[in-house]
Formats: structure tokens, sequence, C-alpha cells
């Protein structure tokens, strides 16, 4: 630890160098007639003139402090307009006069020693950059390595080797950035057209989902380099730091193009800024708008591509969303059980598995496992056969590892088997009562993987872009909301929280019915609206209420009632096509996601007489 007790030296020889650059003697500041009444009484020795200010000795100490400390030294200023009195004052008193134009000591020791502190200071400075510089290049050095350490993201430009067939499942996303291979190994082609290639991409999706592999593969399999940087990074790095670095790797992209330049965990700076506490972060707000200088930069005709990953994009700032920026989103969900499966099968295909391993029931025993989840999976069943020495990884031993990770990853959506019972028998009931009622939304699909915020999700489309809604339609739609629910009471006898978003959406709904459109016989045509949407603030904010006590009490009496009746409408489709839901429930369970054709399947064909929407799966 010597550079420790080098610093606490020197800070202690600045300390004292400042000591005695100052005068050791006690002295105070009086009033310029304190003076001059002290040298009246012929109290005063000498006094010396610098400018205005004039510093004397006593003959001897007197009380002069603030508090009536007395000292021999004191310090006065000289009115700036002059005083004719004065020198015929000290001459009278034969008070010895000095002027002199300097300040401070003179004699080169003495402007050694004053000069000593900031000598200090400046090697302590050094001593702090030094230090910086060596600890972020991890050598010793100069300004040389911090270059360095500044350009290093754009040095390690790599060329993955993985490519699309290393990503399993993800059809969707996958689809969406193959389009941009395209672009990226012929970007002559587009430019003699005159298209535009598309410069920010915006990777979504939970942790673990493939993300980062995607962007790999991406460029694996376009053949250009990849430079990568990650938000997290710049965090407890040196303000300007990340700026720089965001410089560096932008101009080394384009230096190589066609090229990827991926940001990992763009939240992590792309957060929406001047919110929050503790104000606005410097560094990242800085390297975020170098990011958005760079991607404003393009002209259109550099083959670089933009990638970013973030698994919060409702907290990234808007600026980052706009046209011409990170303007294209690829959605990544969690697997499937057929793409669990896809995943086991790339990451086991090196193992040699036992005769008993059944793929298919792994993944069937995984739900809400992520591709990392799952690769985890993979890895620590292999470890577990290492250790248990024997020669190839036994269904046992897949089992053990699923446990493992279950047990150790507290953040995953991993779903627990009683829960995914329930989670089949709530989305199928919204499914359910969305295909009896003629006036539903037609379904398009339904999942119970989690996404998002919310487990499960049971997908309509509507046919047509709807400007005006019926009430037919409304009433229909909220016996559907309220399906998920019903079908837990009725089978499971019991409620569940899951269905708290089901229930506000209901209530929002009815209410919207009964106090805006009119469509409850009780009010009629009155607008009871209690709060207005803010169109610049987008939400509610509150408005003084314009309608009676009994009103209100009328409306939630109204709201109560269209609620009940939906939730009636629910339960009475649910119980009359009974065996269609068990069957519904049970393939759910199974495969977890169902599009149009699977639930026809297990319905029946929608008994609306209208067509159904070309699918889009
Ligand atoms: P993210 O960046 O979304 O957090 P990663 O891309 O880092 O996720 O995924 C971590 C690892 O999980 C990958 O390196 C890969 O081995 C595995 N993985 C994730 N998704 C898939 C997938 N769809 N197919 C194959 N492996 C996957
Ligand atoms: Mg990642
Ligand atoms: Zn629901």
């Amino acid at each position: 630890m010597a550079p420790w007790l080098l610093i606490t030296a020197l800070l202690l020889l600045a300390y004292l160098s400042f000591q005695y650059s100052g005068t050791p003697q006690p002295s105070y500041e009086i009033a310029y007639s304190q003076f001059k009444e002290l040298a009246r009484e012929g109290l005063v020795e000498s006094l010396q003139l610098k400018g205005d200010a004039a510093s004397g000795i006593l003959k001897a100490s007197e009380a002069i402090g603030p508090r009536g400390e007395s000292a021999k030294h004191f310090t006065t200023r000289i009115p700036a307009f002059g005083d004719d009195t004065l020198l015929p004052l000290l001459e009278s008193q034969g008070i010895e006069l000095q002027v002199s134009s300097e300040t401070g000591k003179t004699g080169p020791l003495a402007i050694l020693l004053s000069l000593l502190p900031w000598l200090f200071l400046m090697l302590f400075f050094f001593w702090i950059y030094h230090r910086t510089a060596s600890a972020l290049g991890g050598r010793l050095g100069g300004p040389e390595e911090l270059k360095k350490f500044l350009e290093a993201p754009a040095q390690n430009a790599e060329q993955p080797k993985v490519t699309f067939a290393d990503v399993a499942g993800q059809e969707n996303a996958k689809g969406e950035v193959t389009e941009l291979v395209e672009f990226l190994k012929h970007p002559e082609n587009f430019h003699r057209l005159g298209a535009e290639i598309p410069h920010g991409v915006l990777l979504m999706g939970a942790p673990g989902t493939g993300k980062t592999l995607l962007a790999r593969a991406l460029a694996g399999e376009a053949g250009v380099p990849f430079f990568s940087i990650s938000g997290s990074q710049f965090i407890e790095v040196f303000v300007g730091v990340g700026a720089a670095r965001v410089r560096h790797l932008f101009a080394a992209a384009k230096k190589n193009a066609p090229s990827i330049v991926f940001v990992d965990e763009l939240d992590s700076i792309g957060r929406t800024r001047g919110t929050g506490l503790g104000g606005g972060h410097d560094e990242r707000e800085q390297t975020l708008n170098q990011i958005l200088a760079e991607m404003d930069g393009f002209s259109g005709h550099e083959a670089v591509i933009v990638l970013a990953a973030t698994n919060r994009p409702d907290v990234l700032d808007p600026a980052l969303l706009r046209p011409g920026r990170f303007d294209r989103h690829v959605v990544l969900d969690l697997p499937d059980r057929k793409d669990r499966l896809a995943i086991l099968k790339v990451h086991t295909r090196k193992m040699p598995l036992g005769d008993k391993v059944d793929l298919d029931g792994i993944a069937a025993g995984s739900p809400g496992f992520s591709g990392a989840d799952i690769k985890n999976l993979a890895n620590e069943a292999a470890i577990i056969a290492a250790r248990k020495r024997q020669n190839e990884v036994r269904m046992q031993d897949f089992e053990e590892a699923r446990d493992k990770v279950l047990l150790g990853t507290v953040r995953t959506l991993a779903i627990q088997p009683e829960e995914h019972h329930r989670l089949a028998v709530h989305e199928a009931g919204h499914t359910l009562v969305a295909w009896f009622l003629p006036h539903a939304d037609p379904l398009y699909k339904v999942t119970i993987i989690p996404r998002g915020g919310a487990l499960g999700g049971t997908q309509q489309l509507p046919e047509e872009e709807r400007h005006t809604l019926s009430e037919e339609y409304l009433r229909d739609r909220l016996a559907v909301i309220l399906g998920g629910r019903s079908a837990e009471k009725e089978l499971l006898k019991t409620m569940s929280s899951g269905a708290e978003d089901d229930i506000h959406q209901a209530t929002t709904l009815a209410r919207a019915m009964v106090a805006r459109w009119g469509m409850s016989e009780e009010i009629g045509p009155v607008d009871l609206r209690e709060s207005e949407e803010h169109p610049f603030l987008g939400r509610e904010i509150a408005q003084p209420r314009h309608y009676s006590e009994h009103s209100a009490e009328v409306v939630d009496q109204a709201v109560q009632t269209l609620l009940r009746e939906a939730e009636q409408r629910a339960l009475a489709i649910i119980r009359e096509h009974q065996d269609k839901l068990a069957r519904l429930i049970s393939t759910l369970e199974q495969q977890e996601t169902l599009h149009r054709e699977q639930i026809e399947q297990c319905l029946g064909t929608a008994p609306r007489n209208r067509p159904l929407p070309p699918a889009t799966h």
C-alpha cells in the first residue's frame, strides 16, 4: 500500500505548508476608525501599506479582536476615497511607515513556500489521473492507455460464428431480421433503387429470450463485423467516457461497413430523461445523446445497422423510438413447449443422451423457462451426470437439473404445475366465451406463456377497424373479459388474484357504457363522466363532478348490473359447453399456445356465420 503512504505524506506536507505560508501570529481585522483611534492614543508601533490594505503592529497587545481577544497584529483597509489626515497623524505619533507594492513575502524561500501547496495539489491530481488511467487501461500508462481504453469496444469487433440455425424457435423475430441480412449483404441493390436502409432495430423481450444471440446470429448470417457495447458498461465509468466510446464505435463501424453495431441493455442508458430521483445522470445522458447524434448522422447510405436490446421497452426515452432511430421493433417471446423442445435440442446436440431421455417431456415440464434457462438446464444436467461419473446424461439428471434451475433462478417467470393448470382454465374460459358469442371479435390465438406483464393472454383480432362500438359488441366483450374468472369459479370452485386486470378492464368499459354512451335504461342518454382524458397528459385528471350524489349511486348500480349480467352469460356458456372446455384446457396445457385452427379442432366451427380473418401465423 505504498501509494497510500505516499499520499498521506503529501497531504500532510501540503497542510503544513499552507499553515506556514500564512502569518503565525494572531492578527485581527479592525475598522479604519478604530485604527485611527489607536494611533491617536499612541499605541501603534508601525504600519505597512499595500494598496488599500494596511497591516500594522501595536506597541503592546490590546483587546482588538471581535470578542475582545488581545493581539499585537492587526489589519485594516484604507478608505478608497483617501484620507488626508492619515499622514499627518502617523508623523505626529512617530509611527514607522512602510509602503510596498508587492504582495506576500519576498525572497526565494518565501516564494517557494507559498507555491508549495499548489505544487502538492498538482502532484495529487497527477497522481489521481495516473491511477485512473492505469486502472482503466489495466496497466500503468499515460494518455495512450486512456485512448486505448476509449477505443476498446471499437477494436473488439468480432465476426460471430453463430447463425439463425443456432436460434431455435423465435420464428417471428427471425423472420423480421431476415430481410436485414439482404441489406447487409447487398446494400448496393437497395441504394440503386433509392431505398434507404433501416438503421435502428430494437429487440425487446424478457431476459434470456435470445436477444443477444439473435443480434450475433444476424451478423454471422450476413458475414459482417459485429461491434458491441453494453449499456451497463457506462454506468460506473467517468463522465464523458461513454460518449467517447460511442463515437469511436460508430466511426469504426462506418469504416468497416457493412457492419452491425449492437447496444446491449439499452434501457440502462436510455431511460426517460429528466425523471427519477437524484436528478439527471450526466454520464447516461451524454452517452444517450451521443448515440442519438450518431444515428441522426447516418446519411442513409452507410450500410450500418444499429441493433439494441432491452427487456424494459416501457422505460425507454421516447426520443430513442422516433423515426430514423430505433423505429423497428422486434419482439422475442418466451418459448412455448414446441420452441422449448427445439432449444433443448440445440443445447443437447453434443451430449451423449441416455435411451430414456424424453426431451419433449422435459420441455413440457418447464413452462415459463426462457431460452437461457433451458440452456442452463441442459448444462446442469451434464454437470450432474459428470459428477456421478456416468458416460451419458440420463432423464434423472435432467429432472434434478430442472429442480435446481427452478430453485436457483428466482427471477425467472417459470410457472409451477398448479399455476399452469389454473392459467389454462382461465385462458380457456376467455376463449370459449369469445368463440360462442356472436358479436365478439374473432379469436387469433391463445397462450398461457407469460408475456409482458400479464400471465397468459387471449388475443382477439377485430375484423375491421372499429370506429364506433355497438352495444351488442360491448356486452359480448364484457362477457369475454369476465370469462376467464368465470371458468376458474366454475371449474376450480375458487377465484384468484390473476383476474385483477380483467376486472379492472371490465369495470372501466362498463362505466363508459353507462356514463358516457347512455347504454343503460336507468340512466338514459346523460353524460355522467367523472373525469376527462387529458389529451396531452394522456391520463385521467381529476375534474369537478357535475351530477348529484343520487346519480352517482344509480351509475354504480347500473355498472354492477351490466357486469353481473355479463358474468351470468359467460357462466351459461361455460356450463353449456363443459366437454369442449375440458378438451380446450387439456390441449392448452399441453401445447401452451394455440392458433385459430387448433382452437377450431377443440371447439368445432365457430357458430357465427362470418368468415374468419386470414391467420397471421
Ligand atoms: P438475452 O440477451 O435476451 O438476455 P441471450 O441472447 O443472452 O438472452 O441468451 C442467453 C443464452 O440462452 C444464449 O447464449 C443461448 O445459448 C440461449 N438461448 C436463448 N434463446 C435461445 C434460442 N431461441 N435458441 C437457442 N438458444 C437460446
Ligand atoms: Mg443479452
Ligand atoms: Zn384474463
